[in-house]
């Protein structure tokens, strides 16, 4: 008969006990990859929003443009690009019209 070792799959205690080096080096090493992927697309969603005066916002339209009409409104009076609090009839300097 066969004696059983910790390399053989059908004597494992538990997955995590029987690990070896390499075993954890690369899941060390992905989770480490992932991270550093990640890093920017976190550090761009805490990104600081730009005040009212820097966008030039004002509570009223601008021709045909206001903030409802905006790729960056966030209903129902958000901005993800100026902080506060905004009118869906407000606008500033960084419309950019919602794609139709
Ligand atoms: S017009 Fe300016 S304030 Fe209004 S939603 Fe667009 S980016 Fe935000």
């Amino acid at each position: 008969m066969k004696n059983k070792t910790s390399r053989d799959l059908s004597f494992r205690p538990s997955s995590f006990a029987v690990w070896s080096r390499r075993d954890l080096m690369r899941t060390i090493g992905l989770a480490a990859a992932l991270a550093s992927t990640a890093f920017p697309i976190y550090a761009q969603t805490q990104q600081q929003k730009i005040s009212k005066s820097e966008a030039k916002y004002q509570d009223k339209p601008n021709g045909n443009q206001r903030c409802q009409m905006c790729q960056h409104f966030q209903a129902p009076n958000q901005c993800e690009l100026v902080e506060g609090g905004i009118s869906p009839n407000g606008w500033c300097q960084h419309f950019k019209a919602k794609n139709t």
